[in-house]
């Protein structure tokens, strides 16, 4: 082996270790002294959150959800703490993401569409053209790169 022949080779990589090590630490010490941004609430609102009789909301449509729900009754929408983590729960709340696309509930960004793009490219196989017509057709149907419910920009 011609490296840990050559010391000149030896203390190379031990800088380039050094420095790796001292780069990943500098990372961790600037995420620990990172500022912890405030809440957007006051304090009464975060009392009343903390109250027993306080109720869960879906975040989509506002409808009151059971703290036990995993999606809302009215949208379908993931409402439960843990959903992408179950292994049978997450692969409804993945249909919702695919189903948003396609329907134009999301935010009409181009890194979205990549996102969605990609993630179909993972879970479909034989309808992932299908997928990606629709989606695609969705997209400029809403006139891509506007925000949902915007009007789209007519040039
Ligand atoms: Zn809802």
């Amino acid at each position: 082996m011609v490296a840990a022949s050559d010391p000149n080779l030896i203390v190379g990589d031990l800088a380039v270790g050094g420095m790796i090590f001292y780069a990943f630490w500098r990372l961790i010490v600037w995420v620990r002294e990172a500022p912890v941004s405030p809440d957007p609430w006051d304090a009464e609102i975060e009392k009343q959150l903390s109250e027993p009789e306080a109720v869960e909301i879906c975040p989509h449509c506002l409808t009151e959800t059971s703290s036990t729900a995993w999606f809302c009754e009215k949208c379908g929408s993931a409402v439960g703490p843990y959903n992408n983590l179950m292994p049978y729960v997450h692969v409804f709340s993945e249909g919702e993401v695919f189903r948003n696309g396609v329907a134009g509930r999301f935010r009409h960004r181009p890194l979205i569409l990549i996102g969605l793009i990609l993630i179909s490219l993972t879970s479909y196989f034989v309808f992932l053209p299908v997928y990606l017509f629709v989606l695609l057709a969705n997209w400029r149907r809403h006139g891509g790169g506007t925000e949902c419910g915007e009007e789209p920009k007519i040039l």
